[in-house]
């Protein structure tokens, strides 16, 4: 293997977005070393905002998961079983606060990285911060628990980790995917192989090579930078693995499901979602305009929670339409790198043609454009991956692009009648994520609350996270949760231990 290492200005270099024309060269991070993929092959990482090519990555194959699969398993036999569940809440701590120490570069790393504005992605990295102190807490919580037993017998539980953690991981918030896995991974005394996207695996290795100072023992966490196909798959098939930590889209999630019952290896899926949003006529239409504008277009609508179907009171259509798409036309869509802009850059060009053409569906099906479906061609905004707010209105459950996942800003717009057409109409798909609903009337809040069939439901709000409440999705948007203590169920599994208190342990055999 061919080792190299990060020069200490690396970090800096890619922190300065005036460092022009430069290429980074960049490592992963096997067994606690930066390190080349065995062969030597390695693949273009782009920056979305200037469409340029940025950085290079080891682009790795089985053999290199292979390497990182064994030196996972020798910390989880070794080092780090022996360490106890506060010394484990220690190094989340530690890992907490290199992250805020170096809180701006990863801020501008993860904006050039992925292309979204740096004030949404500075409330990310506040999210990171609050995930590895949390799990640095939660660490000594994970309790076992004992039974009313006779008082012949004693029984009690041990929570185990599950021991070598795959997680995979999508492009669209790349450190807070990660630390939603990493935190309680850690925390329940786990190692863990990341393969972050390969769209944005700059700000993963930049993130490993930063927490070394946080004194990990070798091989505890890893990241195998590359392809889907290949570093993802291999990990997936790989038999020294025992668990499959997935975030990413329902088809590959369903490929992962299908490989990962041949050993039988624990799967949990933060899969996609088409979240209904439900305004009745007695919301509060201004807090209902611009949080659903928020719900749909942040992070330029490449979110599995966006607020992608609208649902509107039929009174109330007109005067919503029009707010909400004068809202829409004002966003300001620009670099990500400016403290002004409100939208930034779609992940790729290809993904940005699949966007239009979902609109062109659209369209063709008998929607109506209200506003958006174009790019900016004038310069410097040109060469990068924009695109804007979108809006189309008089959509139907028929229209493929309300059918499908499409994963950008934009957004179709329906109506219903009364509360119970608004839940059929929400329910009408094959994802089960997220939900909201807009209303004055509490108890109706609660019934739709209920009603709606997801995993994470907003009253008068939208796309409101942390790390206290869990996360994840019904139907095909996935199984497992991430954040809060119901997520250490998936990085620890139950061991039950009888113990026999009887001095003479009945002889079942002796007549
Ligand atoms: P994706 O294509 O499914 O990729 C996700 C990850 O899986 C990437 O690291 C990808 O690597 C890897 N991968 C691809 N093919 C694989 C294979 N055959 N075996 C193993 N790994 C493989 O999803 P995406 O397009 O990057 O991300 C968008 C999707 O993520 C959307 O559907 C969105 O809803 C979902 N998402 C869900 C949540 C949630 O919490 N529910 C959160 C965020 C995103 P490459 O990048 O190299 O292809
Ligand atoms: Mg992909």
């Amino acid at each position: 293997m061919t080792a190299t290492t990060h020069r200490p200005s690396e970090v800096a270099t890619l922190a300065d977005p005036q460092s022009g024309s430069d290429v980074a060269d960049l490592s992963m991070f096997v067994a606690g070393s930066p390190t080349s993929a065995i062969g030597g092959a390695t693949f273009d990482s782009y920056e979305p905002r200037s469409g340029r090519v940025w950085a290079t990555l080891p682009r790795s194959g089985a053999e290199d998961v292979d390497r990182a699969v064994r030196a996972a398993r020798a910390a989880f036999e070794g080092p780090w079983g022996a360490v106890s569940a506060a010394d484990r809440g220690r190094f989340l701590t530690k890992i907490a606060a290199v992250v805020d120490r170096h809180r701006e570069q990863l801020v501008v790393i993860e904006s050039r990285d992925n292309g979204k504005p740096v004030r949404e992605v500075r409330a990310e990295i506040d999210a990171v911060v609050r995930y590895f102190e949390y799990f640095a807490g939660v660490a000594q919580t994970v309790l076992g628990e004992t039974h009313p037993q006779a008082a012949t017998a004693f029984s009690y539980t041990r929570r185990e980790p599950v021991g070598v953690v795959g997680a995979i991981v999508p492009w669209n918030s790349p450190l807070l995917m990660l630390a939603w896995k990493l935190s309680p991974a850690l925390a329940g005394g786990n190692t863990i192989i990341l393969k972050p996207a390969e769209e944005t695996s700059v700000s993963a290795v930049v993130f490993a090579q930063l927490i070394a100072e946080a004194g990990l023992p070798d091989g505890v966490f890893n990241v195998v930078t590359g392809l889907g196909e290949e570093a993802g798959a291999a990990l997936v098939a790989h038999p020294g693995v025992d668990k499959i930590a997935f975030t990413g889209s329902t088809e590959v999630g369903k490929h992962i499901a299908a490989t990962a019952a041949n050993d039988l290896k624990l799967v949990t899926f933060e899969l996609g979602g088409k979240s209904p949003t439900l305004i009745f006529s007695d919301a509060d239409l201004d807090a209902a305009v611009h949080r659903t504008a928020y719900g749909i277009f942040s992070a330029a609508g490449q979110t599995c929670q966006a607020a992608s179907r609208i649902f509107v009171q039929e009174a109330i259509h007109d005067e919503f339409l029009d707010r909400f798409a004068t809202l829409a036309r004002s966003i300001r869509v620009g670099d990500p790198l400016s403290e002004r802009t409100q939208m930034g850059a779609q992940i790729s060009a290809q993904h940005r043609e699949r966007i239009a053409r979902y609109v062109a569906s659209g369209t063709q099906e008998g929607a109506t454009l209200v506003c958006g479906g174009t790019r900016p061609t004038e310069p410097p905004l040109a060469d990068g991956y924009y695109y804007s707010p979108t809006i189309l209105d008089g959509v139907n459950r028929d229209m493929k692009m309300i059918r499908e996942e499409i994963f950008g800003p934009v957004t179709g717009i329906q109506t219903f009648t009364d509360e119970a057409d608004a839940l059929a109409k929400a329910n009408d798909t094959e994802y089960g994520l997220a939900g909201s609903v807009w209303t004055r009337d509490v108890a109706r809040a609660h019934r739709v609350a209920a009603g709606i069939a997801a995993g994470l439901i907003w009253v008068n709000t939208t796309r409101t996270i942390n790390h206290l409440v869990p996360f994840g999705g019904y139907k095909q948007s996935g199984y497992g949760r991430e954040g809060g203590q119901a997520v250490m169920e998936h990085y620890t599994r139950i061991k039950s231990v009888w113990v026999d208190l009887q001095d003479d342990l009945p002889n079942w055999y002796a007549d």
